[in-house]
């Protein structure tokens, strides 16, 4: 058939690979989640069944891409972080984007009944946005990192004081807010303590530190040895491993990861 009339439209098209060893992060974001939240009356500050459904919902991504060395969660964010040398896509920035922004709304609207049990999910469904950004060096991956879990015990400390003084210090969110305004993490930590005898420190680590997900390898396999088989390795090897990262535990956690505890103890996640 003559389609080779319409064939040009094609050529409008515009090529988006990412440039070749960076490491890309794929966040997605709930799309107005603020009212989501009030529609199904999340528990204020943190619900915990919508936590364990995004960490549930991150889990069977980082499962299906095994690409993915670690992802990082937050509220209604996650950021996926794919090995600097995935070939996924071409590294094409919006087929990796809206394959893993769509793979994880799906995932959340089907375990939603799982865990907000007796809530009955109805239109418009969760959907969650998602982008793709390159990070040309550890380092600089790390701080992205840092900084989503520096933002994570800021919003955390904020909310955790604010909705005390709303729940049980009877203010209206009108005067919680007044009563915060130029506040430092300090002031909080003693208006949570001297008000409400709470420890923020005490806090769940969920709440106060957010959620790691990442592959955990065999330990006699180091990263260095890895590298070497994924980079020289035949075809059969890199099959190899492939299975093996298949099979690999995920591991799921709540801890520092702006320290570098987490990083040294597990060399293998950015080997
Ligand atoms: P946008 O579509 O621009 O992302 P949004 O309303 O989702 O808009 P965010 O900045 O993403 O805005 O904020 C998400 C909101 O959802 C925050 O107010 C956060 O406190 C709330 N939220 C997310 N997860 C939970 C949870 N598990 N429990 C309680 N509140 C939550
Ligand atoms: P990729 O992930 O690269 O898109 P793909 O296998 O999805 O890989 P496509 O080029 O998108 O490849 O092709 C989709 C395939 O699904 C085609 O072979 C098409 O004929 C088939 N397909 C799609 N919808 C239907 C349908 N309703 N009935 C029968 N076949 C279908
Ligand atoms: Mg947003
Ligand atoms: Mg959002
Ligand atoms: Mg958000
Ligand atoms: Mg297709
Ligand atoms: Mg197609």
């Amino acid at each position: 058939m003559a389609n080779s009339e319409f064939q040009y439209v094609r050529s409008f098209e515009t090529w988006d690979a990412l440039p070749p060893s960076n490491w890309i992060v794929v966040r997605i974001d709930g799309r107005g989640f603020s009212k989501l939240c009030k529609k199904y009356d999340f528990a204020k500050p943190n619900d915990r069944r919508a936590l364990d459904l995004m960490n549930a919902a991150a889990v069977e991504v980082v499962r299906s891409f095994v690409d993915i060395v670690l992802a990082y969660g937050q509220s209604d964010e996650y950021s996926f972080i794919f090995h600097e040398s995935a070939q996924l896509f071409e590294r094409r920035a919006v087929k990796l984007a809206t394959s893993v922004a769509t793979q994880f709304t799906a995932e959340y609207c089907m375990l939603w009944p799982k865990y907000m049990q007796g809530v009955e999910l109805e239109r418009p469904w969760p959907t969650f946005d998602g982008r793709c950004v390159c990070y040309p060096k550890r380092k600089i991956l790390r701080d992205y990192l840092a900084w989503r879990q520096a933002d994570c015990h800021i919003n955390n400390l904020y909310n955790t004081t604010f909705w005390n003084l709303v729940l049980k210090g009877g203010r209206t969110g009108t005067e919680a807010e007044e009563e915060l305004k130029g506040t430092v993490s300090g002031d909080k930590n003693e208006i949570l303590f001297t008000k409400f005898g709470i420890n923020y420190n005490k806090e769940d680590e969920i709440y106060r530190k957010g959620t790691v997900v990442y592959r955990a390898y065999d330990l006699e396999v180091n990263g260095q040895e890895r590298n070497k088989e994924a980079t020289e390795g035949s075809k059969s090897q890199l099959e190899k491993e492939k299975k093996r990262k298949m099979k690999a535990k995920i591991e799921v956690e709540h801890c520092d990861i702006i320290g570098d505890g987490f990083w040294e103890k597990r060399p293998y996640i950015l080997a």
